[in-house]
């Protein structure tokens, strides 16, 4: 089930990147076509897309389908000040679901970088099976091994909320979230819905520093399966996490996290 793939599978295939590989004569479980990654889950092809591609800067990374303020605001720094924005890209929204053997399967593509996560996942939106779950551990194998390329770039990734659900009040005491975080740091001028999760604390300091609301990881944080919790202690990861429409406020915040990342206190 390891992702294979097949690198030159010429300029008509890339301009056929929305159709199904069966329709262009392609079979296997994974391949890729052009510069992007396609994993099969089922009857779902889910592609790893590099919409903009500079190999300088930050790795954007879009999970969340539907939150396209945050890919929106990804692409104008990513252009402006270098970076790659990479989008998983597969039915539109935030869950993926895939028909596997007769069994219809849905997951949170969040939550799938560990194997308890995955499990949890699954059985949090459907059925489970070990042969989902296998097919969805070879899709968080393609976007790590995608997404983490060089160990020096760091991981920026880029989501939205909406009002009343996660936002950095999460955090604070009482919240939900308290126990995941080490430190929390609010700023009353900011919407509590746009707020950072980062993993580093001289991360946390600088965007604490420009009045921000940012919480730092707790290293002990449950592991829920999500890319923060794969990156601690790996590499340095940021959430920028932003109310949908709030495209103004995520650019800023993203810019303040390019600043922040090219100079490491
Ligand atoms: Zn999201």
């Amino acid at each position: 089930m390891g992702i294979r793939r097949r690198a030159m599978l010429g300029r008509m295939l890339a301009a056929l990147a929305a159709l199904p590989l069966q329709a262009a004569g392609i079979s296997g479980p994974s391949a890729r076509e052009g510069g992007d990654d396609v994993v099969a889950l089922g009857d779902t092809w889910v592609h790893l897309v590099d919409s903009v591609g500079s190999r300088e800067g930050p790795t954007y990374l879009s999970l969340h389908e539907n939150e396209q303020t945050a890919v929106a605001a990804a692409r104008q720094v990513a252009e402006r000040h270098g970076g790659r924005l990479m989008e998983l890209r597969a039915q539109r929204k935030r869950l993926v679901t895939f028909m596997l053997a007769g069994t219809h399967y849905a997951f949170d593509p969040n939550r799938i970088f560990t194997s308890g996560g995955i499990a949890r996942t699954l059985r949090r939106y459907g059925p489970y099976s070990p042969n989902a779950h296998a097919a969805v551990g070879q899709l968080a194998a393609a976007i790590l091994a995608r997404a983490a390329g060089r160990a020096d770039a760091p991981l920026v990734a880029v989501h939205n909320n909406t009002a009343g659900d996660l936002s950095i009040a999460s955090y604070r005491p009482g919240g939900t979230l308290h126990s995941e975080a080490a430190q929390v740091a609010t700023s009353p001028a900011r919407d509590p819905d746009d707020f950072f999760l980062v993993t580093e604390s001289h991360v946390f300091e600088r965007l604490r520093a420009l009045s921000f609301n940012v919480a730092l990881q707790s290293p002990t944080a449950t592991d829920d399966g999500s890319l923060s919790v794969y990156c601690q202690g790996r590499l340095p990861y940021v959430n920028v996490e932003a109310r949908f429409g709030h495209f103004a406020e995520q650019v800023r915040m993203l810019e303040a996290v390019h600043a922040a990342l090219r100079v490491k206190g």
